[in-house]
């Protein structure tokens, strides 16, 4: 399973986020092992113990809610924050970024699904960010975009869902264009469940959590 993931996701150069929460030390350095080194954490408290017993080189990415207050356990060691999902939090790891002397990517994660439980911003407050905010982030380097679709069994909702989020970062990626900042890059979304979609609607990085690790 896992070899036939990684080896599809390098053949379409799209990096994979093995998301890891809930799975203990031990199941992160079996796959660490074979090469792996980006994996995804939701919770800070779990997050920050494994960034202390595992090893060195990981790229921790944290990817679900991030409560302000808790920006500084993270922030000496987070290599992206994907889930920036207000204008309000992405000042708070501005701000510390800075006082750590860190230069933290972050992706601003976009509300697509209908469900009112997905969070998100809004694509007006995103635009905001990539340009009347855009000098502010000194310390922040912002990467792209990430979005979780709804949850549903019809295929064609999860990939119009996708297909807005390609189209919000299509309308970003100008603003950092005519800045000449060529790091806004990465559009994040897919999941165990709708990976392949969103690989089909131009996904550059996918989460992918129980296909890898097993049910949790
Ligand atoms: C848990 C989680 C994933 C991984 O989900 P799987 O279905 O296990 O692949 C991806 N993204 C977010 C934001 C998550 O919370």
């Amino acid at each position: 399973m896992w070899e036939q993931i990684v080896k599809d996701l390098k053949t379409k150069g799209v990096q994979l986020v093995a998301v890891s929460k809930t799975k203990p030390k031990e199941a992160i350095l079996q796959i660490y092992e074979k090469g792996q080194r980006i994996f995804g954490e939701n919770y800070v408290q779990e997050l920050v113990q494994k960034y202390n017993e595992l090893p060195k080189d990981i790229d921790w990415h944290l990817i679900g809610h991030l409560q302000r207050n808790k920006v500084k356990y993270i922030i000496p060691f987070i290599k992206m924050i994907h889930s920036v999902d207000s204008l309000e939090l992405l000042q708070t790891i501005q701000d510390l970024a800075k006082k750590n002397e860190r230069m933290v990517d972050v992706l601003l994660q976009i509300k697509i699904a209908t469900e009112e439980t997905k969070t998100g911003m809004s694509f007006s407050v995103a635009e905001k960010i990539s340009t009347e905010y855009l000098e502010e982030w000194t310390h922040v380097r912002i990467r792209g975009v990430m979005g979780m679709a709804s949850l549903s069994d019809d295929t064609e909702v999860t990939r119009k869902e996708f297909r807005l989020l390609k189209s919000y970062f299509d309308s970003l990626e100008n603003h950092f264009v005519k800045n000449k900042l060529d790091y806004f890059s990465e559009i994040c979304m897919g999941i165990s469940d709708d990976y392949l979609i969103g690989i089909e609607e131009g996904a550059t990085m996918v989460r992918i959590g129980s296909l890898i690790f097993g049910k949790r």
